[in-house]
């Protein structure tokens, strides 16, 4: 991509309205544009790294075996009259009226409709086990919109939910995704603790919120020290592989953890030195929740004997545009953002000191050309303004890698490479590069 041809509008000042680093950079780095209170339109830097954070999390919900689907984000208020949950869900819900007055609403999660859509189908235990998810549109009107995307009123969730036939079917289920998680938020490139949770309005009595650590965090979280110290999601992985997932999901959740409304200073069996009081971002949450929605829906199979028995469900949710913001969060510096490499917005950026310059311009066009052949995607700033300005740009929208030309090094047919994480620079002749940069 040309920048000189990109809608990509940065920022040189903090917009007042952002209070904390996230939202501050994913304004001045032209990823997001308010468009009303907590809800946002995804210009197109953003929504290339949005495309990428659900291109991970889709791998990773289809390796666990899950089906993908896409449910409307408009449903009837019937199917959460039969559920309770109409009156229970209160202002949070976005209640629409259609031309014929029937009462409708856009959806804050999928669990009526999700159930509905499964008894219909599913009758045998021969159908189980069976999961599915969608990556949508969600609406909660919730009270206070703030810190941009972290908390807005739409925002992209996946949910996936499963139904087994038995509670240890289920708690597998729930097994499985838990490990699913830790491999989806390490592919994203950041460590997101699981910690034992409360149920909320959806119900259950075993849950883990995946949360993030950071100060500007809403939630209060409490942790073993060991998570800090240590990668128990590489380690936990392999464990998993090897010794089986209930052998491992039990040693990995005996680490401590809990958010503050799970946390008993009590009956903590940590010493004080060894537990860690912080704050965090939650980017997922799954539960296991039984019959919950399956009793009032009536959603049954019968069993190997005939009987029929009523289906185990639970529900498992990433925060995906959330995600983003919280990223950023763990992973900046004073000049802008530092992407992970697994969702970086482009590889690699190619600066031209000198556009016009037909030295520079024809080495600078050659290079570009050489990456994309070689798979990179490359964000080439040709624009006719000064470096300054260029370096400040690359550095804010945080590109992993930058190739910084000029008349000099075009002579020598050399370049410069710039390493955004850890600002180490080197110079390179024209065919290392990829030696460099991988
Ligand atoms: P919170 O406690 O932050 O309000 P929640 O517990 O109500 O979230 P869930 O119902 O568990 O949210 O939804 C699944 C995931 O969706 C959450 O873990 C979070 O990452 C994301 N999420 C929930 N509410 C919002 C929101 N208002 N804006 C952005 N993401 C959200
Ligand atoms: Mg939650």
């Amino acid at each position: 991509m040309r920048y000189s041809q990109y809608f990509l509008p940065t920022l040189k000042e903090n917009p007042k309205e952002a209070e904390i680093v996230s939202h501050q950079l994913m304004l001045r780095a032209g990823l997001i544009r308010q468009t009303s209170s907590g809800i946002y339109a995804w210009l197109p830097l953003g929504y290339k790294i949005l495309k990428k954070i659900m291109d991970i999390v889709r791998e990773e919900q289809d390796a666990t075996g899950a089906n993908e689907m896409l449910m409307p984000t408009i449903q009837s208020a019937d199917l959460w009259k039969e559920s309770g949950r109409y009156d229970a869900y209160g202002k949070e819900m976005l209640r629409i009226t259609d031309r014929h007055d029937r009462e409708m609403l856009f959806g804050p999660t999928n669990e009526e409709m999700i159930t509905d859509i499964f008894k219909s189908y599913i009758q045998s235990y021969k159908d189980l086990p069976c999961n599915l998810y969608h990556i949508q549109w969600k609406f909660r009107d919730e009270i206070r919109p703030r810190f941009g995307v972290m908390r807005g009123r739409e925002f992209l969730m996946k949910d996936a939910y499963s139904f087994d036939m038995n509670p240890d079917d289920a708690r597998y289920s729930y097994q499985k995704y838990f490990l699913s998680y830790l491999r989806t938020f390490d592919r994203l490139g950041v460590k997101a603790i699981p910690m034992k949770a409360d149920t909320g309005p959806i119900g259950g009595d075993l849950s883990h919120e995946f949360i993030i650590l950071a100060e500007t965090g809403e939630s209060g979280v409490f942790v073993d020290k060991q998570w800090m110290e240590q990668d128990f999601t590489g380690r936990s992985i392999e464990y998993a592989d090897r010794e089986g997932l209930g052998k491992y999901f039990d040693k990995i959740t005996d680490i401590y953890a809990a958010t503050d409304e799970k946390h008993d200073e009590e009956n903590c069996p940590l010493a004080k030195d060894q537990l860690i009081e912080a704050r965090g971002i939650e980017v997922g949450h799954i539960f296991y929740f039984g019959t919950k929605y399956s009793e009032p829906f009536g959603a049954k199979v019968t069993d190997k004997d005939g009987n029929l028995v009523t289906l185990e469900m639970g529900s498992y949710g990433i925060g995906v545009s959330r995600v983003m913001a919280a990223v950023i969060e763990a992973s900046h510096d004073e000049n802008g953002i530092i992407w992970p490499e697994s969702i970086a917005p482009f590889d690699v950026a190619v600066i031209n000191l000198k556009t016009g310059d037909a030295a520079c311009d024809a080495f600078c066009d050659n290079l570009y050309k050489t990456l994309q052949k070689n798979g990179k995607d490359v964000l080439y700033d040709d624009r006719d303004i000064r470096a300054g300005n260029k370096f400040a740009d690359i550095d804010l929208i945080g590109v992993p890698w930058q190739i910084i030309v000029g008349p000099r090094g075009v002579a020598a047919g050399m370049v410069e490479i710039k390493n955004r994480k850890t600002g180490e620079k080197q110079e390179a002749a024209k065919d290392k590069i990829l030696d460099v940069i991988g």
